[in-house]
């Protein structure tokens, strides 16, 4: 079949933002046969390939495509499936435009080739079709621990029960999936896919255990003297940061995962639902990455009358997603760039101490920014226009800032080296802390980063463990 040189990417079919605005719906609706059949067939096929070195976990791209130009969509994901065993969530959530298809060589005279949207297509029509039954691996008489069921953790433990490791996952929460199910909300990512992927691990023999916090209800040196040969600590980055302004503790004030976690896992966007949550008013959200624009359409659907995204930067600087950017702006959200919060601002009747909207908030301080020389980062610097303070009224403040890796687990394992931001110190080729046994990875290590490389992490931890267990150290 001759290449498709359309210089544009198939598009993606979106759903109406009028309607999906109102709802926790998926967003975009996924790519039909046809479609994903014209897209394989811009793939050139590139004997150097570059796509793959930008993926980091080098799934074997155009291998997967050619299966696609075939109409051979299950051949497509056993490829896929033997590096990353996430890509129904990888296909949606990835950053595909500065990873695999930054380096596509269609992306030199127009788009890249939509890698993530086929690699979606592929495996929505995998979780469709199958209908194989899971094979249960023959045990091979080990145990291994692994603390935390986000894609990392779920990643390491499926590698290891695949070998025949008997894995059981510890999880904090009382549902496993970790940010995949409480932080990126519905309408980005169906908890059903996430699901599956779990129900996939527990029929492979995974022992999942919720409502266990390593730190607390048991220690990690605890399941070490259990009889656990090795550990893997892939327990995130949830602790939210703020500011330090003035106001932060006022009614009305939340951080972003706090938010996103009663909206999502505790269902306060249900009619029913008894979790206290904003369902109105007005709402500033501060930050300018995907957990900004997650927190800021989620406010939308649970029936925010403004939104407005306050970032302190321009929007060519905005970490998050494009397309989430664009579908945020098509939804309603504004943006409010160059500016920075200094005081949120709380209601006070000082004639009536028993008024009940006392301490609850009414506007946020901010300043106009403009950008400086850039920082070491490369990044130019925000820096403060004189003179500039506005005030925002709002009735909500979301903090989006960023989270670090909570302490619970360095403070109660011996030995255990994190660096000043909290991240556990490894061994990169290999995943091992200083801790013997004890091997880390994913937000855990890195802070908060992405999906595919807290997977990247798993898998090597996975392999690292199974080495370390069979008497060899080093790494591969
Ligand atoms: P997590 O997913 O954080 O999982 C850690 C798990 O460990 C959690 O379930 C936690 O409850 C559990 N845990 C913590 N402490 C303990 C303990 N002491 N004992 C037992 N269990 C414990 N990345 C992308 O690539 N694309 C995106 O679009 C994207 N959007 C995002 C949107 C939001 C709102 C957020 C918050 C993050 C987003 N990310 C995105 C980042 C991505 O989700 C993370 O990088 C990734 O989930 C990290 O995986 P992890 O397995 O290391 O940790
Ligand atoms: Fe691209 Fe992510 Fe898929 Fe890798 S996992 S090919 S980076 S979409
Ligand atoms: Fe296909 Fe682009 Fe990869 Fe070339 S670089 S093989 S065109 S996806």
């Amino acid at each position: 079949m001759a290449a498709n040189m359309d210089p544009c990417k198939n598009p993606m079919p979106t759903r109406d933002a009028r309607v999906r605005a109102h709802d926790f719906s998926e967003v975009t609706t996924g790519y039909s046969e046809q479609a994903a059949l014209n897209e394989a067939l811009r793939c050139l096929n590139c004997k150097n390939h570059p796509c793959v070195t930008g993926c980091p976990v080098n799934i074997r791209i155009p291998e997967f495509i050619e299966q696609v130009k075939k109409g051979d969509f299950e051949a497509a994901y056993k490829i896929i499936h033997e590096t990353s065993s996430l890509p129904a969530v990888c296909g949606r959530v990835c950053p595909q435009e500065t990873q695999c298809e930054q380096h596509c060589v269609r992306g030199i005279k127009g788009e890249p080739v939509g890698i993530g949207r086929l690699e979606r297509f592929v495996a929505d029509w995998h979780n469709e079709h199958n209908t194989e039954p899971v094979e249960r691996p023959v045990p091979n008489g080990h145990r291994v621990a692994v603390v935390g069921s986000g894609p990392s953790g779920l990643t390491c433990a499926g590698d290891l029960a695949k070998k025949g490791y008997a894995v059981t996952v510890f999880e904090a929460l009382h549902t496993a999936g970790g940010v995949l199910v409480y932080g990126i909300p519905e309408f980005r990512l169906p908890k059903s896919i996430v699901k599956q992927e779990v129900e996939h691990l527990k029929a492979l023999g995974v022992d999942l255990q919720t409502n266990v916090i390593i730190g607390r209800t048991l220690t990690v040196d605890e399941l070490l003297s259990e009889g656990y040969e090795a550990v893997y600590i892939a327990s995130g980055a949830g602790l939210p940061n703020f500011m330090n302004i003035p106001g932060e503790s006022l009614m009305g004030v939340y951080s972003a995962n706090e938010f996103l976690t009663r909206s999502n896992l505790m269902k306060a966007y249900r009619q029913d639902s008894t979790t206290p949550v904003m369902k109105g008013g007005r709402v500033a959200v501060v930050g300018g990455g995907n957990v900004a624009m997650d927190a800021a359409r989620t406010a939308l659907r649970l029936g925010a009358q403004e939104v407005t995204i306050v970032y302190r930067r321009s929007l060519e600087e905005l970490p998050a997603r494009k397309e989430e950017v664009e579908h945020a702006k098509e939804e309603g959200v504004i943006f409010r760039l160059l500016s920075n919060p200094t005081e949120i601002l709380g209601y006070e009747n000082k004639e009536d101490k028993r008024d009940p909207r006392n301490g609850r908030v009414v506007g946020m301080k901010c300043v106009c920014m403009e950008l400086g020389e850039p920082d070491e980062r490369g990044r130019r610097r925000p820096v403060e226009i004189p003179d500039s303070e506005f005030v925002l009224p709002t009735d909500t403040v979301i903090m989006a800032i960023g989270t670090s890796p909570n302490p619970l687990i360095k403070t109660t394992t011996p030995g255990l080296e994190v660096n000043r931001r909290g991240g556990i110190v490894i061994t990169p080729e290999t995943g091992a802390t200083s801790v013997e046994g004890v091997f880390a990875g994913g937000d855990a290590v890195t802070g908060a980063a992405t999906v595919i490389s807290a997977m990247g992490a798993g898998k090597l931890a996975a392999a690292s463990i199974d080495r370390y267990i069979n008497g060899q150290t080093g790494a591969e």
